[in-house]
């Protein structure tokens, strides 16, 4: 790893040009992780572009940098830098839409395939922000206000508000030391995580409608349907499988989002240290021991009864307590 510090440092310091790119559907790490780097390398006097296969959320738009955020990747550069992504297609761009492969990987996720020229991998990080805060001096990337306001609220959102497993007396420490340069902590936990629009909260009220517990299992979905007779524009769950982990009694919840085009979004989040992420690798997706996904084809109702039976067995094969 200490090779490919160094590896990436020369990179970073040769390239003029550079695409930033983080995962579809993004979340606020994977957002945050994409305006700080892309920030900081324009404070050294670079040319860079931030990518989002999706676009911008809303939600985020309040963050320094957002508004330069595209969905098109530029048809040259000489560094492509991937944050907070497992593997390349994560981006939700194929490896051919791209115009060079990826240089540099910058994640925090056990499931990374290590897909770069340099993979600055560390699984015990919070976030992708503690990464790149982490490397910064080490990389030669400055950090400003905008840069450390990025940076928190990828480790606000990852940490769901500092309440997860992963949060570590570094992720405290990091927090403390991007407070102390400026960084609003109680705005950015705010607008991040506790305002949601009145759309939303009437999505979450289709999916709680259907809430669904067997045997340590807890589960919902939400529809096509769900999404028009609501209105409500994104193809995400709008968190409300994070609202579900506050259900007694849920070993493992799980979230179905159906997606245009016979594809289907599944979430899941566990306790006890049940390991899910092995669960959505086997589904061809992600992710964390505690948090993983993965996107599924096939009709919601197949796909929920496969993915529910492989949950089941999971849990019949982890007694309670056991890790
Ligand atoms: P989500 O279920 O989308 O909230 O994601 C939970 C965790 O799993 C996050 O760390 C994601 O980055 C990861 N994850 C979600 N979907 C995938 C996927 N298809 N492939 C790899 N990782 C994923
Ligand atoms: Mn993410
Ligand atoms: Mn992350």
């Amino acid at each position: 790893m200490k090779d490919d510090v160094a590896r990436a440092r020369a990179l970073i310091a040769a390239a003029d040009n550079v695409i930033v790119i983080a995962h579809e559907r993004p979340d606020g790490d994977a957002i945050g992780s994409l305006l700080a780097l892309n920030l900081s390398l324009q404070r050294m006097g670079k040319g860079s572009v931030p990518v989002l296969a999706d676009g911008l959320p809303r939600t985020f738009a309040f963050l320094p940098g957002a508004q330069q955020v595209t969905t098109r990747i530029p048809d040259t550069a000489d560094l492509l830098v991937v944050v907070d992504c497992s593997d390349l297609e994560r981006t939700g761009f194929k490896a051919g839409a791209f115009p060079r492969k990826a240089d540099i990987n910058i994640d925090h996720h056990p499931t990374n395939t290590s897909f770069a020229q340099a993979n600055l991998v560390y699984p015990r990080a919070a976030s992708s922000t503690q990464v790149l805060y982490d490397l910064a001096p080490r990389l030669g990337l400055p950090i400003d206000l905008d840069v450390a306001t990025n940076l928190l609220a990828g480790l606000i959102t990852d940490t769901i508000g500092f309440r997860t497993s992963s949060v570590t007396p570094a992720a405290l420490r990091t927090a403390a030391d991007l407070l102390e340069q400026g960084a609003p902590l109680a705005d950015i936990y705010e607008r991040s995580l506790n305002v949601r629009s009145f759309v939303a909260a009437r999505y979450w009220g289709r999916g709680l409608s259907r809430l669904r517990m067997d045997g340590g299992v807890l589960w919902t979905s939400l529809t096509l349907a769900d999404r028009r007779a609501v209105g409500y524009s994104g193809s995400d769950d709008a968190d409300l499988v994070n609202l579900m982990t506050t259900v007694e009694g849920a070993r493992v919840v799980v979230i179905f989002v159906e997606q245009p085009g016979g594809k289907v979004k599944v979430s899941w989040r566990a306790r006890e240290g049940l390991d899910v992420s092995r669960l959505a690798s086997r589904f061809g997706g992600g992710g964390h021991v505690p948090a993983a996904g993965a996107t599924l084809e096939g009709a919601l109702e197949e796909v929920q009864a496969r993915v529910l039976a492989a949950t089941q067995a999971l849990l019949e094969t982890t007694k309670a307590g056991e890790r």
